[in-house]
């Protein structure tokens, strides 16, 4: 299994560190011809307009809306895939929900379909503010959708490469592989 990971700014080496542990096969994208042949995309956090401006510098706009393996966003990266940006993914969010006082922050949530509590790393993070039909909302904080999916694209408006907990990513990879198998 190939998984790519946006390299343009932002934590995208601690994807790259959490993937690598868990035995998958990491390449920095930085240029659309890297996408070619990953089974996945990871567009990490960082700050959304700079990878907005920087992936349209270098073309990878377009071509992320081509790729057709399984993509999971965190934070800046799930507003990268929003409705108004990349348009992969049937939300619309809110930039710095959270508000400035409190707007970084750890917390531990319930995440649909897992049974225990995942610590969450939140910093200026984004919520979901409206979704589409086709969009499982799988965690929430305050009422707010914080983890959702539709299909092969998976949002997180934290930071799940902070910490030890691999459980966000390996479901990321069990989208990956079914994705595969489907294109196979
Ligand atoms: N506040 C940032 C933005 O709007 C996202 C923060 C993050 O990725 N940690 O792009």
């Amino acid at each position: 299994m190939r998984v790519g990971v946006l390299a343009l700014q932002g934590a995208f080496r601690e994807h790259v560190n959490v993937l690598q542990r868990l035995g998958v096969d990491v390449v920095e994208v930085r240029l659309p011809k890297q996408l070619e042949g990953l089974d996945g995309l990871v567009v990490p956090g960082g700050e959304s307009t700079t990878i907005m401006h920087l992936a349209a510098l270098y073309g990878l706009d377009a071509a992320i809306r081509d790729f057709n393996g399984a993509i999971f966003g965190t934070c800046a990266g799930m507003i990268v895939l929003d409705r108004q940006r990349l348009g992969l993914i049937d939300i619309a969010v809110e930039r710095n929900a959270f508000g400035r006082q409190v707007s970084s922050f750890e917390a531990d949530i319930e995440i649909d379909g897992v049974d225990e509590l995942f610590h969450a790393v939140f910093i200026r993070a984004p919520w979901i503010s409206d979704a589409g039909p086709a969009v499982e909302i799988l965690a929430t904080v305050d009422g707010h959708p914080v983890l959702a999916r539709e299909e092969r694209v998976l949002v997180a408006s934290f930071h799940p490469e902070l910490t030890d907990d691999t459980r966000i990513h390996q479901r990321f990879l069990e989208l990956v592989r079914e994705e595969t198998s489907v294109r196979a």
